[in-house]
């Protein structure tokens, strides 16, 4: 009999175990932390058809949007009471920081204020033919939202994706990763207590290969939306062509930092630890390329290198300032890449290995400099601490640097001069571009990208967008 804590799906309303378990692992310790029940195709289909029946009811869809404002209000509330005991085991299962999981909550807590405030506000538009008719357009749901959730930010991303989709009237099915999907269950006891509709939301953990993409080909599912890994998000639209099922995709990155001749150091410095030491680098948008002027290169390689070499590093209950990767996998991967990196002719500046002599997978800080522009650790997402260091000459060859990979999510420009840090941004392939800090925004601010990063916007007003569909409705009015 295991004596691990168990999680389960929720499904109509109903927590719901399985024949088979996943094991969990703690990445600090590679030691079992708690197992969840492994969601079947047969899971799935009650899944659809509960949300199905919900959107078929009208309880979420066809009240007056106050009612709506009030659910999503009561579960930002019961997600900040339940977030102590949530981001404890966030902490343990996907080896974040204490501090970072909180965070999450708190952010998870944020997107359903905000798109609690739109819920309400999801107006139409009235369009002047003439006095023979009246015109006018209303967005509406679109139905069942089966929504893909990746590993790195398991509770926020799926805030950011539900929150909205509830916000215009959506009921949504989940699928959250393999890895790391403990904490997400939290979400479905905010929504349980908030006392949302029978079926709105429901929550599956299974295969990627098998219930995601049962998911994604189902006939009842009326839009995808998805964020993690390029190959998968290609894999998902090839599916999702077969119904031409409206897709959100929000993918990988390989973003990069300009930092101009002016840049005050010390705001690199800071963006720096953020930007790829933060949640050991497993961000999608992290700043994993810094294009620095030739006439700062040595002075920022080197207070890079001090910073890297004096992180703290431990588990993530300790809230070090750098914590281990999510699982053996994506530590044998990330290094790996950096074996190849210097194979391939790279300085390797510190780190580039596991860190010795401890269970956890613990990836060390780590710098390359000299690196070719066509070689992969240029090119490719680490997902992981590791930061390429380059230099340019001109602005020219930093916007031509930048924007010279398949990617296209996020960028940043550090700079004192404002006019030449603007007129950079512009210039930069992505969905949002920071100046003068790492991770600028916030909940209100839209995200997404170009190119390989994906399309579709999520975060801010924009993103509700998402989750409707426009109705035209033209009158011709009689004896006019
Ligand atoms: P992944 O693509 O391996 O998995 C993401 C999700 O897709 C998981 O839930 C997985 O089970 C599911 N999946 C796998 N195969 C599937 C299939 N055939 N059909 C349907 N679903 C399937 O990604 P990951 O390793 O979990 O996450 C890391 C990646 O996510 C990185 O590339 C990162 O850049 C990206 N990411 C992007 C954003 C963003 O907002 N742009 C945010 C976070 C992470």
């Amino acid at each position: 009999m295991s004596q691990l804590d168990r999680y389960y799906n929720y499904i109509d309303g109903t927590w719901k175990g399985a024949d088979n378990w996943l094991m969990v692992a703690d990445p600090a310790t590679d030691e079992p932390y708690a197992e969840i029940a492994e969601a079947g195709i047969e899971d799935a289909d009650a899944a659809m058809a509960a949300a199905r029946r919900c959107v078929a009811s009208g309880e979420l869809t066809s009240v007056r949007p106050a009612q709506r404002v009030t659910w999503l209000l009561a579960i930002a509330e019961e997600i900040r009471a339940l977030t102590e005991d949530a981001a404890r085991v966030l902490c343990h299962e996907n080896g974040k920081s204490l501090d970072v999981a909180r965070g999450e909550f708190e952010e998870a807590a944020r997107y359903f204020e905000y798109y609690a405030g739109m819920a309400d506000k999801i107006e139409g538009t009235s369009i002047p033919l003439g006095d023979d008719y009246i015109d006018f357009t209303s967005y509406e749901p679109l139905g069942v939202s089966v929504q893909i959730v990746p590993w790195n930010f398991p509770p926020s991303i799926c805030a950011r994706s539900l929150a909205p989709a509830l916000a215009a009237g959506n009921a949504v099915v989940i699928k959250s990763p393999e890895i790391s999907p403990l904490a997400m269950t939290f979400l479905m006891t905010a929504c349980e207590r908030a006392g949302l509709p029978q079926g709105a939301v429901n929550l599956l953990c299974g295969k990627g290969s098998v219930i995601g993409a049962h998911l994604v080909k189902h006939r009842d599912a009326n839009q995808i939306v998805f964020t993690g890994s390029v190959p998968t998000g290609q894999r998902i639209l090839r599916d999702a062509a077969e119904r031409a099922t409206p897709s959100v995709m929000e993918l990988g990155g390989k973003s990069a930092a300009i930092v101009h001749a002016d840049a005050d150091i010390e705001q690199v410095i800071d963006s720096v630890k953020t930007g790829i030491f933060f949640n050991a680098g497993q961000v999608c948008s992290a700043m994993s390329r810094l294009l620095v002027h030739r006439s700062r290169l040595d002075e920022v390689v080197e207070r890079v290198r001090e910073l890297a070499e004096g992180l703290s590093i431990g588990p993530g209950i300790d809230n070090p300032e750098l914590t281990p990767l999510v699982s053996r996998d994506q530590l044998e991967q990330v290094e790996a890449m950096c074996r190849r990196a210097i194979e391939a002719g790279a300085t390797c500046l510190t780190g580039g290995e596991r860190v010795a002599g401890v269970k956890g997978y613990f990836m060390q800080p780590t710098l390359f400099t000299d690196v070719a522009v066509d070689s992969e650790i240029f090119q490719e997402e680490v997902f992981g601490p590791v930061q390429v260091i380059h230099p340019f000459d001109s602005e020219d060859e930093a916007v031509e640097l930048a924007n010279g990979t398949a990617f296209g999510l996020v960028a940043g420009v550090f700079d004192g001069q404002l006019d030449r840090a603007l007129r950079t941004a512009r210039r930069l392939r992505g969905g949002q571009v920071f100046i003068n800090e790492w991770f600028a925004g916030g909940v209100e601010t839209p995200f997404g990208g170009v190119g390989l990063s994906g399309f579709g916007r999520e975060k801010g007003q924009e993103a509700l967008y998402s989750y409707v569909q426009t109705r035209n409705i033209a009158v011709r009015l009689k004896g006019a």
